[in-house]
């Protein structure tokens, strides 16, 4: 496995080491690595000549510091895990060497696209978000890059960076991955006690059954009493459930034929948890 950390380093690598790479799949990725981050790594090994994985931590997109300085980093580990996936290089910035002397996000405003669910609960989130995936992209210059619909906010908004600013890369968007019983992947489940896992499940479940009933009740009313499901499940605190349009993400006020999501962000164990599915 190659470890760089400068953009300079990839300059020369790329040229030297891998010029007969014609595609260049790119991860990228805040470590912590599991299954959910290794699907991403292995369909990018599938359709590229060579894989890139970031890890960074990006500070500009944490609006608190205790869920910075209470992240999950074991480099090491994510060395063995991406190189398992077909991960050939990996890409771990410092700060300095991926911001400079700066550590500063601008402002980005894609209406509703930025301001809604996750850009309303986390101010400045992301703005952090598309700063460093900018930066990173210039870093990189991939082919394609790959993104978890884990995320789906932040996929929505990395594709209209990618429009605007006409960046030449394909951005790919890949299914969520669950663990057998329904909860999603996150590095974040790492501090959940084991009772918090199993109450964590709630989150998924009540997904399910909303996107079981009725489509007589219209979707903000659906949205309501997923809301109030999770409201009253001891060891749940919900943020937001959002039944909203899968590409605008503007909330739906009645079924049609556009493409659903159901959105929704709780705290658990005080883990703040993000989930989503087609509705
Ligand atoms: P993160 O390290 O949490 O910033 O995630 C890096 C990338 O992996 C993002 O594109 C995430 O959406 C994606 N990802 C994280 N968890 C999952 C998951 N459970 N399923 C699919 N993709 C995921």
């Amino acid at each position: 496995m190659i470890v760089f950390t400068h953009p300079r380093e990839w300059k020369r690598l790329r040229s030297e080491l891998f010029s007969d790479r014609a595609s260049v799949g790119y991860v990228p990725t805040m470590g912590a690595l599991h299954e959910g981050h290794q699907s991403l790594i292995s369909r990018a090994s599938e359709e590229n000549d060579l894989v890139v994985v970031s890890i960074y931590v990006n500070p500009t997109q944490f609006n608190q510091a205790s869920d910075l300085s209470a992240y999950p980093r074991d480099l090491g580990t994510d060395l063995e895990i991406a190189a398992a996936a077909g991960c050939e290089v990996v890409f771990a910035p410092t700060n300095e060497s991926i911001y400079g002397e700066e550590m500063v996000s601008s402002d980005t405003d894609y209406g509703t696209l930025t301001s809604s669910l996750e850009g309303a609960e986390r101010p400045g989130h992301f703005n952090g978000v598309v700063t460093i995936v900018r930066k990173l992209f210039n870093a990189v210059k991939p082919t394609q890059a790959y993104f978890g619909e884990k995320d789906f906010q932040q996929l929505a908004i990395i594709r209209e960076m990618v429009r605007r600013e006409s960046i030449d890369v394909n951005i790919v968007g890949c299914e969520l991955v669950r663990d057998e019983d329904g909860l999603a992947l996150s590095s974040r489940n790492a501090r959940l006690s084991n009772e918090g896992k199993l109450t964590a499940l709630f989150l998924s479940k009540t997904m399910r059954e909303a996107d079981e009933k009725d489509r007589t009740v219209p979707p903000q009313t659906l949205a309501k009493w997923a809301f109030d499901q999770l409201e009253n499940h001891p060891g749940i605190e919900p943020e937001y459930v959002e039944i909203v349009d899968a590409t605008t993400l503007e909330k739906l006020n009645e079924w049609g034929t556009e493409e659903a999501r159901i959105l929704l962000t709780a705290w658990v164990d005080g883990v703040r948890l993000i989930d989503n599915s087609a509705i």
